[in-house]
């Protein structure tokens, strides 16, 4: 079972996807995390990536249609793919389809944790304080918000037409939240 969890920067898609990737011995993919992996490791795409990142910015679609190439097409993981942050853009839903369906998988489910921009800056503000980002001051939160907002507009309509697109109060606590997504998975 494939599952693409959508929505903006704080919506809690990391902690749903850590709750799923358990529920169905899945593999989480975070795009935004591989990338702070790159930004680590001083790599060449970490350099090319940095400002962007700590600006609120989308990563071009060619670094990140590339990081997740390998990931897709890995046979252990088929079939368990749980996406992160991925896709933003037409450009990057279009490569997915390509690359599940070069490997004979497809997209099962999608969910989209919806919440506005108070809640998420009050959310963020806090994460913050835990996990020190450098893209998590207030500034940059507005930013990366409308940013998301904004460019996944179409990815959003690209989804809604499926009818495995749910979308979720992602306002709620993470525990009805995650009953939500529990009740649409098989395993
Ligand atoms: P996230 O951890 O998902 O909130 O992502 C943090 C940052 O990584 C975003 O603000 C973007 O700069 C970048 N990023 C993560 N995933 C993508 C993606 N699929 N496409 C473009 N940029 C991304």
């Amino acid at each position: 079972m494939n599952i693409i969890l959508f929505g903006p920067p704080g919506a809690g898609k990391g902690t749903q996807a850590k709750y799923i990737q358990e529920k169905i011995n899945g593999f989480q993919i975070s795009t935004g995390d591989m990338l702070r992996d790159e930004i680590k490791k001083d790599s060449d795409i970490g350099k090319k990536i940095i400002n962007d990142m700590n600006d609120g910015k989308f990563v071009s679609d060619e670094i990140v249609n590339e990081l997740i190439k390998n990931i897709i097409s890995d046979p252990q993981r088929k079939g368990k793919l749980i996406f992160d942050g991925y896709p933003r853009s037409l450009n990057q839903a279009k490569n997915l389809d390509i690359l599940l369906n070069d490997s004979k998988q497809k997209v099962d489910l999608i969910f989209f944790l919806n919440v506005n921009k108070d809640t998420i800056v009050k959310r963020i503000e806090k994460r913050k304080i835990i996990e020190n980002r450098a893209d998590d001051d207030s500034d940059t939160i507005i930013k990366r918000y409308d940013t998301y907002m904004e460019t996944t507009k179409p990815v959003l309509e690209f989804y809604s037409k499926n009818p495995n697109f749910y979308e979720i109060d992602g306002s709620l606590e993470i525990e009805e939240i995650t009953a939500k997504i529990d009740s649409f998975i098989k395993v």
